[in-house]
């Protein structure tokens, strides 16, 4: 009897890795034909400076979305497989020109402070060439180096090659600035955020999510924000949420957000009616 239930669990078993496989055969198929099938979207989120009670939107970080068969799926479902397959090269280059136009054309409509964050897939950092591509995209839409902030996440980092190496600093010497994203998840040792060109420490929301209420987030969330200040980082924190968190964060001298709170990833055309209704100051927008 007891054979037989090994017998079922194992049938189990086995059933389930075979449709979690058939699963990704199906999505890398249909990733291929994606970017030429116009599948693909830009969602984009609103990073904020709280001043007061007065939130400035200061940039905005572009996210990838998709739909298949009519169904959105789930980036960290579908950035994994576009990775796998090297695919994320070609839909990581439609991201950076759709994302830079994008913001140009809003900076033209007056945001001209405003930025442009973009995820940076280490596959892209790995081509050669890359460099040149991003100068070239630049100078295609027109948007100014300094308005861009690429964010790359530690496991890169991690690579410590001198490949790597070199070419964060050709993009850091373009004057593009370097974000490290979800810091705070990965083994990133301290030294090499010292090593690195870089300019952002964003918190990963883990840390944000249980603040103020759970001491250890607290404690966590404090260090890090005074870790990428003695480094002279900015520092952005991610997933904010609360107002409670708002109130923490800034207390602890952490003054650029991003969150549901503030505002949920949106197309293009959604923000654009947000920012429509609100006042301009200083070449940037008010929230709220
Ligand atoms: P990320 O770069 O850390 O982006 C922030 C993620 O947190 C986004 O998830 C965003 O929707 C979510 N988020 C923002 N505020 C809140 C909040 O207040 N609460 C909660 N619970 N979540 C919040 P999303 O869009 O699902 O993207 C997931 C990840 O996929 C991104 O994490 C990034 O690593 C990757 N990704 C997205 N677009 C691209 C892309 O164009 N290229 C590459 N290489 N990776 C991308
Ligand atoms: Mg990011
Ligand atoms: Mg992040
Ligand atoms: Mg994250």
């Amino acid at each position: 009897r007891a054979k037989s239930a090994g017998k079922d669990q194992f049938a189990l078993f086995c059933d389930g890795l075979h449709s979690k496989a058939a699963r990704q055969l199906e999505l890398e198929s249909a990733l291929a034909q994606a970017l030429t099938r116009r599948e693909f979207t830009l969602h984009y989120q609103p990073i904020c400076r709280v001043a007061g009670d007065q939130p400035y939107l200061v940039g905005v970080e572009a996210l990838l979305r998709w739909r298949f068969n009519n169904q959105p799926v789930a980036p960290n479902e579908f950035i994994p497989v576009l990775e796998e397959s090297r695919e994320i090269v070609r839909v990581g280059e439609w991201v950076l020109r759709e994302a830079c136009c994008q913001v140009r054309r809003w900076q033209l409509a007056g945001q001209s402070q405003l930025y442009c964050a973009v995820n940076l897939s280490i596959r892209q950092l790995q081509q050669p060439g890359f460099a040149a591509l991003l100068a070239r995209v630049l100078r295609e839409t027109g948007l100014p180096p300094a308005s861009l902030l690429l964010e790359i996440t530690e496991t890169l980092l991690m690579q410590d090659s001198e490949l790597m190496m070199g070419a964060l600093h050709e993009i850091a010497a373009l004057g593009v600035r370097l974000a490290l994203d979800d810091f705070g998840t990965g083994y990133c040792s301290l030294g090499y955020l010292k090593r690195y060109p870089l300019h952002v420490l964003k918190v990963d929301r883990s840390f944000i999510a249980a603040a103020p209420d759970d001491a250890d987030s607290v404690a966590i969330s404090r260090a890090v924000i005074g870790l990428g200040q003695s480094l002279g980082l900015a520092v952005v924190a991610e997933g904010v949420e609360h107002p409670e968190q708002v109130a923490f964060l800034v207390a602890e001298g952490c003054q650029l957000v991003q969150g549901y709170w503030f505002s949920r990833p949106r197309p293009a055309t959604e923000l654009q009616a947000l920012f429509d209704g609100e006042r301009c100051v200083d070449g940037l927008w008010r929230l709220r």
